[in-house]
């Protein structure tokens, strides 16, 4: 931890790290991979003020909690304008492709291919035309193979799906990067960290370190073809259990839309939640708490649960329901 980042053995372990991602997703040789700081929320505002004029349109997709955040973030640096909204349905659908309103000369579109609270997720990449799509990844990155080359940017706070707090991987369409304002801050200016291989300041080391083992460690697995089958195999089990559950447990997403990596779900009686948090953590079975947007439970079945958690869950699931059904 205490080693240079300008020293010879931090930068032999970025260009590696950064050559095994670029192998894992396949990334065109057309875009830069990035690994910056500041969380996936400073990246809703520093997204428009590196890729559009204050003045220019950018379309919003909103499925859930975190595209509502990108919202409110974006706001006061570009005309934001909600091209399709599912509050309507409390975010448990996504908006029909022909019902979104995108404006051909906008900047760019935004949407969260994964809603991490809500547990909505696209099983396609939506077909915006020319205009660039944004993707926040940041709970669905890496968890099965995806086209990069469908995207303008994808940008993915590391936490969930990659390793510790702190770092943020974006991969960027090169010729963006020209629309970075020339009159910003360098710190802020995309470009600039593009031109510095992510090293315009120290960055964060030991968040990059760890990622750079879980890409390894991914690759030794079999890839993303590999932990794509994996994950289907860990929904499909889960999301078995709930529905073959008689009631007992619930699932409110559109079946179309429901994500591979969170599952929320409620018990029929949310007077027996305490009793069910409380035993399954005896079980071992933790952080299964949902969010307050939501209540209920929430399972997340990131790369690092194995299938053999989720087998304990619903085991767990099938005799807590058996007792109190
Ligand atoms: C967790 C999460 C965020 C927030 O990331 P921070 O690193 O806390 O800013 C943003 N988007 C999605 C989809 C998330 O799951």
């Amino acid at each position: 931890m205490e080693l240079s980042h300008r020293g010879k053995h931090f930068v032999e372990l970025a260009a590696e790290s950064e050559r095994d991602l670029r192998f894992l997703l396949n990334i065109p040789d057309n875009y830069k991979t990035l690994f910056l700081q500041g969380g996936a929320t400073q990246h809703f505002a520093q997204l428009p003020m590196n890729f559009a004029r204050r003045d220019q349109i950018a379309d919003y997709i909103v499925t859930g909690h975190w595209s509502e955040k990108a919202v409110r973030e974006a706001k006061p640096l570009v005309d934001v304008r909600v091209a399709a909204n599912s509050a309507a349905s409390n975010y448990t659908a996504i908006p029909a492709r022909d019902s979104w309103a995108l404006h051909d000369d906008a900047a760019y579109v935004h949407y969260t291919p994964n809603e991490t609270i809500h547990g909505v997720e696209f099983q396609q990449i939506p077909d915006v035309g020319k205009v660039p799509l944004f993707a926040d990844m940041s709970s669905d990155i890496l968890s099965r193979p995806v086209d990069v080359s469908k995207f303008g940017v994808i940008y993915a706070g590391a936490q969930k799906n990659i390793g510790a707090a702190g770092l943020v991987v974006m991969i960027v369409r090169e010729d963006l990067l020209e629309r970075c304002p020339k009159d910003m801050p360098k710190i802020f200016n995309y470009a600039e960290h593009a031109a510095h291989d992510s090293m315009l300041n120290t960055p964060n080391t030991f968040g990059w370190y760890l990622a750079g083992l879980v890409f390894k460690w991914l690759l030794r697995e079999g890839g993303l073809v590999a932990m794509g089958e994996r994950n289907r195999a860990k929904m499909a089990l889960l999301y078995g259990c709930i529905d073959g559950s008689g009631g007992f447990y619930r699932n409110p997403v559109d079946k179309a839309a429901r994500s591979w990596m969170n599952v929320p779900f409620t018990l029929s009686d949310d007077n027996l939640n305490a009793a069910f948090l409380k035993e399954s953590e005896g079980a071992g079975l933790m952080a299964l708490r949902g969010h307050k947007a939501v209540g209920g439970m929430r399972a997340s079945l990131y790369n690092a649960v194995p299938m053999q958690a989720v087998q304990a869950l619903v085991d767990f699931m099938r005799d807590f329901a058996r007792r109190n059904g």
